[in-house]
Parts: structure tokens; C-alpha cells; sequence
């Protein structure tokens, strides 16, 4: 009976969840599921209250200096998995240093008299229920990193060895219920083939960080945890979203082959990175990448793209409590366009408000009562000068290293430009600029803009279309909101009609407009662009082959 229930066990079994950073992995099961700590409450006399809050204090310094460690230990990552990992690494020191999260445990200690492991487990509930509850799925995905701080903590608290990532053997596929930065910060790449876990989503830290190591990556397999055992063979579909424990051989056979034909795929479009980005009938296609942190500049020139379309500035005002410098400012974008070696970078001025947060800058936009039509892109700009004024003093100084343009987001109005202008004038002139001034252009993202595209193209060094939001506005269709992602078409033909008389009017204007929303990099989408008028197109660094190939293959309509 035992036995015929161990077979039954290990037949195979596939497991569904969300897909989020495709790729097969097959490999061996290595769990990480630390049994998590006892929280029994305990009653505390007034005298022990003290002694508590030390005992709190000393873990949380030690799960400062634990973050720290892993910190220095992502070194041997690829670099822009080390720049992802360090910035959540960065926002849970935050969370340490006297936050909402350390200051509710010391509350609930001292008012509700309770140990501190109760008073942690209680608040970590609490804060990450509340972040839980929101409806922006980013917003909803940040209650992991209070659970992981937590975690942290209470690890110290009790003093409990963790089973940790460094401990897995080569070809792990690891199963979790959710990885940490910390945990992840540990891991090899080069050993690791995949990620599972049984909770998290899309827009959760383990996903974004599998993305940036290029690692296939499920979430959300529910039973992966209880149903696995160490060392059970597993086979992870991260397009797909698949889980196979225990594959039978033909399906092992099946995703080998499968695993084979996108490597040589992959290999295939390597071949075309010197091959000039031309259709069939000869007219150029330019390819530029967008990036959010300096270091992916480097899949940028892996790819050969022609210059970077889009670098999103949001990422150096995210995750932390303060503005950055414009010091600071300068050196990220120095470092992207020095590393583009006299490609073209396109800077995005601030577009924090709507879907992108910045806790530095939140009172502005957070108590609006619809924060994607609120202060948000170049109206916070705007509003609040100097924000713009250091962006400027930054792009200026970092344009001595190559060609710098820079892009002015969710602009509306002619007055926005002109307003940016001036102010990109007077800057350059406090610093005693030589030479020519940056290429000044705007993002067409909002209907009104496209509908004046003739008008804005007297004023704008070039366009770019931001098709992301120009469907959002345009269809009304909040572009995060899933109970409207039916609706949320970038296809719809009141859309299209948009982009197209964009480039007709940049055309005319002989001005550059460039396509770089997601559309930008779905190879399905690039015939359409491209009878559209476009002929410029800025996407993820990883799409630039597939979109070159596809191009390559295309004639134009006369
Ligand atoms: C867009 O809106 O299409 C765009 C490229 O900008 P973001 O996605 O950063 O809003
Ligand atoms: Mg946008």
C-alpha cells in the first residue's frame, strides 16, 4: 500500500501558474520552504517591556547588516540583476531604519504588553493585508517586501537556521513560497536554471529579478510546495506558466526539444546583430532600446540597437525617501551614455505619478482622486521647477560624454514645451554650457497631443509615441486595471488613427517619430507600424533581434 501510494506520487503531474520570465527549464528540485516561526504570544510584565524592545533592536540590526552582506554578495551577478536586486535590497533598509513596519512592532509591544515575534507576525499581517487590498497590482505586490523584512526580523528573533539559496546544488530548480531580495541576492545563476514559487505574481521582486537574470520564472504554482520533493525532476515552462514534476519521458523528450529549438532560434537571430535593420525593399528601420537602469545598456549594445529610445528616469526616485541628487542624476546618465559610446540616448523626464510611485514625491499625487489624470509626467515637472531644473543640470553635464536627447512625458500642452525650453535654456546657460543644446522632444501618449501633432512638431526635436498610455487615454481604460484589460486594445482604430496622423505630421514637419510603447516590440504589431509611417521603433533590448528579423522579411506598401 505504502508503496503503491509512493508510485502514485511520482506520477507526473502538472501544475499551472503565471508565467513570468519565459524559457524551459528542466532540472532538479531544491526547496526552500523554511518552517515558518512559531509566534506564540506571550505576555509581557511592564519591567520586560524594555528588555523586549532590545531584543527587537538587536535583530534588527543584525537583519541590517544581513542586508548588507547581500548586498556585497550580488557582485557576482550580471550587472543589471545586481542594480535590480540592490534597489529592493535599498528599500528594505528603509523599511528597517524606523519605518511604519519597526515603529507598529515597538507600538504593539509596549501598548498591547506582547512579545516581540506576536508583536512582528501582527503588524507584518496587518501592513501587508493593507498593501494587499490595493488594486494596483504594483502597489499589491509591495506587501512581499514587508512579509520578507518581517521574515528577516523575526529570523534574528529566534535565532533559526535558514535554509538559503547558496545551498543549492547545480541544475536546482527552486520551489519557494516567495523569495526574498535577500535570498535572491545569494544566488548563482550559472547553477540555477529556474524559479518557482507558490505566491507573488508579475510585478512582485522574485519576478522582476528572474527577469533581469534571464531565468525562467513561475508564480502562483500553489501546490509546488507540497506536492515536491528534494531532488524530484522538474520541467518549468516560464511562456506557458507550467510546473512538471515527476515527467514521464516523453514529455522530458518533448521539452528538450522544445528547449533546443529556442536556443536555436536564439542563436539564429544572433546572426542577424550586424545585418543592417532594412526591409526587404530597403528602406531603414532604426531599432533603439528602452531601459530603465543605466546598466542595461549593456543588452542594448549586446543587440546592436542603434541608440537607446527611451531611458526612464523613475527608477532613481523609486524605492527610496529622498530625491536623488542632481549629482546623482548625472551619474547614471552619464554612465548610460558614455557606455552607448556616441549612440543617441533619449532621457525621459520625471513621469512619476499615476502607476509609478515615488515615496520623495508622493504628497502631490496621492491624495488625487484619479492620479493617472492628476499631477503626473511633465505637469509635476512643471509644478515643482527644481525637480525639472536638476534633470536638466544633469542631462546637460552628462552630454559632454555622446549624443544625449532628452524627452518631456504626458505633455499636453504647447505651453508644456515651450515652458520646458526655457527653463533647458536658462540652465544651460547658469552652467556656462558650450554648444549646442540637447534635442528637446516630447512623448505623444495623450490624445490631445496627437490630435495637435502638427502644431507641437513646430516646437518638438522629434516624437515618440508612448502607446502604452496614448491607448489608455485614448479608449479610457486604465492600463493596469485587469477587470478592463479586455478593453485595453492598443489595435482599437481610434488609436491607430492617432499614430497615424503623428507621423504624418512628424513626416511633414521632417521631424523623427518613433514608436515606443509595448507595441514597439511585438513582432505581430511591426507591419502595421510600419504602414502607419513609422519607421523608428524603441522596445526591450531582448525584442530588437526578433523585431529586425521580422522587418527584414517585410515589404512596404506603397
Ligand atoms: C508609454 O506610455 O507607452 C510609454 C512608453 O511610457 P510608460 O510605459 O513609461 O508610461
Ligand atoms: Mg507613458
Amino acid at each position: 500500500m505504502a508503496r503503491a501510494q509512493a508510485e502514485s506520487v511520482r506520477a507526473e503531474l502538472c501544475l499551472t501558474g503565471v508565467g513570468v520570465a519565459p524559457g524551459i527549464a528542466i532540472g532538479t528540485v531544491f526547496r526552500i520552504d523554511n518552517p515558518t516561526a512559531t509566534t506564540n504570544e506571550r505576555a509581557l510584565l511592564p519591567e520586560d517591556i524594555r528588555g523586549e524592545l532590545d531584543r527587537l533592536h538587536n535583530a534588527i540590526m543584525l537583519a541590517h547588516s544581513e542586508i548588507d552582506q547581500g548586498m556585497r554578495g550580488t557582485e557576482g551577478l550580471p550587472a543589471n540583476a545586481a542594480e535590480e536586486i540592490n534597489r529592493m535590497l535599498e528599500a528594505h533598509k528603509i523599511m528597517l531604519e524606523g519605518s511604519r513596519l519597526t515603529r507598529g512592532i515597538e507600538v504593539r509591544i509596549k501598548k498591547q504588553l506582547i512579545n516581540a515575534e506576536a508583536a512582528l507576525h501582527q503588524e507584518v499581517e496587518a501592513l501587508s493585508h493593507s498593501f494587499a487590498v490595493m488594486e494596483d497590482t504594483y502597489l499589491a505586490a509591495r506587501g512581499a517586501d514587508v512579509r520578507a523584512v518581517g521574515a528577516l526580523i523575526l529570523n534574528f528573533l529566534l535565532q533559526q537556521p535558514y535554509r538559503t539559496l547558496a545551498q543549492a546544488p547545480k541544475d536546482a530548480v527552486i520551489i519557494a513560497s516567495e523569495l526574498t531580495p535577500n535570498d535572491t541576492a545569494g544566488l548563482n545563476p550559472k547553477r540555477i536554471r529556474g524559479l518557482v514559487t507558490t505566491a507573488g505574481g508579475a510585478e512582485g521582486h522574485t519576478a522582476i529579478m528572474a527577469r533581469a537574470l534571464g531565468l525562467p520564472a513561475v508564480m502562483s504554482a500553489q501546490q509546488a510546495l507540497p506536492l515536491s520533493r528534494d531532488g524530484d525532476v522538474i520541467i518549468l515552462d516560464g511562456r506557458e506558466g507550467l510546473v512538471i514534476l515527476h515527467p514521464t519521458a516523453a514529455t522530458l523528450k518533448h521539452y528538450k526539444e522544445l528547449r533546443a529549438r529556442i536556443e536555436a532560434r536564439k542563436q539564429e537571430l544572433q546572426k542577424l546583430k550586424t545585418l543592417p535593420s532594412k526591409t526587404k525593399d530597403g528602406t531603414t528601420i532604426k531599432l533603439h532600446a528602452n531601459i530603465e537602469l543605466p546598466d542595461e545598456v549593456a543588452g542594448a549594445l549586446d543587440a546592436n540597437a542603434a541608440g537607446i529610445g527611451l531611458m526612464r528616469t523613475e527608477f532613481l526616485f523609486m524605492g527610496r525617501n529622498s530625491l536623488p541628487s542632481a549629482e546623482e542624476q548625472e551619474q547614471a546618465i552619464r554612465k548610460a551614455v558614455k557606455a552607448m559610446n556616441g549612440k543617441p540616448v533619449t532621457i525621459r523626464t520625471l513621469d512619476i505619478g499615476g502607476e509609478k510611485i515615488a515615496p520623495a514625491l508622493s504628497r502631490h499625487y496621492a491624495k488625487s482622486p484619479n492620479p493617472a489624470l492628476g499631477l503626473r509626467g511633465i505637469r509635476l515637472s512643471l509644478a515643482e521647477p527644481y525637480l525639472l531644473r536638476d534633470q536638466f543640470i544633469a542631462a546637460l553635464k552628462a552630454s559632454k560624454e555622446g549624443e544625449l536627447r532628452i524627452m518631456l512625458p504626458m505633455l499636453t500642452l504647447a505651453t508644456e514645451i515651450k515652458q520646458a525650453k526655457e527653463l533647458l535654456a536658462a540652465t544651460a546657460k547658469e552652467l556656462g554650457h558650450k554648444g549646442k543644446l540637447p534635442a528637446l522632444g516630447i512623448m505623444i501618449e495623450v490624445p490631445a497631443a496627437a490630435l495637435q501633432a502638427t502644431q507641437l512638431a513646430k516646437l518638438a526635436d522629434f516624437f515618440a509615441l508612448g502607446t502604452n498610455d496614448l491607448t489608455q487615454y485614448t479608449l479610457a481604460t486604465d492600463r493596469a486595471d485587469e477587470k478592463v484589460a479586455a478593453l485595453y486594445d492598443p489595435l482599437h482604430p481610434a488609436v491607430l488613427q492617432l499614430i497615424k496622423l503623428t507621423a504624418a505630421a512628424g513626416k511633414k514637419a521632417n521631424i523623427p517619430v518613433s514608436v515606443c510603447g509595448e507595441m514597439a516590440g511585438d513582432a505581430r504589431r511591426t507591419e502595421l507600424l510600419l504602414d502607419l509611417g513609422i519607421r523608428e521603433l524603441s522596445m526591450t533590448p531582448s525584442s530588437i533581434l526578433t523585431i529586425k528579423q521580422k522587418l527584414r522579411e517585410l515589404k512596404l506598401k506603397k
